[in-house]
């Protein structure tokens, strides 16, 4: 099917995001269109929609350990250069999560700030020691905070450029910085997904049979065995 040419430009000046047609104010100016790396990479998007895209961003990027000049990706615009992008997952219809891919870095470290919990100023004391290091190691880096739905929760993640020698000493800088803080201490792995008491009663009956030290452990025992690991805890209890 042919498309008259009147009809192609009308179809080319009507927004991707909103829908809207796109007036131009002058003859001949032409409509933005979706940056590279984004879900609406090469479409026309109208002024409003651009320049409110990035006023919930999905990411925000910070390059080098440089605080002052944040790097946005929304839907229609991403200020990377395409360096990074997101994808959406959705947990449920009304909850979710970005997701930041990249050609050019590599995932090094990522974790959870918990407000309030005791991990949140371990992991502030690593994130700077992380930053100050690769700052004296001349590590290209890049700092990416993804949006997600849970508004006590905020990713942090360490990406690095993609390059074998860079990557190696980031990742010995990571694990040496790990054992400063006591990364590994259970106190930061426990208090998030069960109560704390909980989950000391929970291996006061049960540790024999199953070796959990974090919460994760706890959940991902309670996935595989389901509606069985309840019954097993209620025998324990009862002194079965
Ligand atoms: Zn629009
Ligand atoms: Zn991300």
């Amino acid at each position: 099917e042919e498309l008259e040419e009147g009809e192609e430009l009308r179809q080319d000046l009507v927004c991707a995001l909103c829908g809207e047609p796109i007036v131009p104010t002058d003859s001949g100016d032409k409509p933005y269109t979706g940056d590279a790396g984004t879900a609406y990479e090469g479409q026309p998007i109208c002024d409003t929609c651009y320049d409110e895209d990035t006023c919930e961003p999905a990411a925000t990027i910070y390059y080098g350990s440089d605080h002052d000049e944040p790097h946005l990706i929304g839907s229609c615009r991403n200020e990377t250069e395409g360096d990074f992008r997101v994808e959406w997952h959705s947990t449920d219809p009304w909850r979710g999560y970005y997701e930041c891919k990249s050609d050019e870095y590599v995932e090094v470290f990522t974790d959870a700030i918990l407000s309030g919990h005791e991990s949140e100023e371990m992991l502030k004391k690593l994130y700077d020691r992380v930053l100050e290091r690769f700052d004296e190691e001349d590590i290209g880096f890049a700092r990416v905070f993804c949006r997600s739905s849970n508004v006590f929760m905020t990713s942090l993640e360490i990406w690095v450029r993609r390059d074998f020698v860079q990557l190696l000493k980031a990742h010995a800088i990571i694990a040496q910085a790990k054992g400063e803080v006591d990364y590994d201490n259970p106190l930061y792995s426990t208090g998030i997904l069960f109560p704390r008491e909980n989950l000391e009663k929970f291996k006061a009956l049960l540790g024999e049979r199953y070796k959990i030290t974090t919460d994760k452990d706890l959940a991902d025992l309670a996935a595989e065995k389901g509606g069985d690991l309840l019954t097993e805890l209620v025998g324990a209890v009862k002194g079965d």
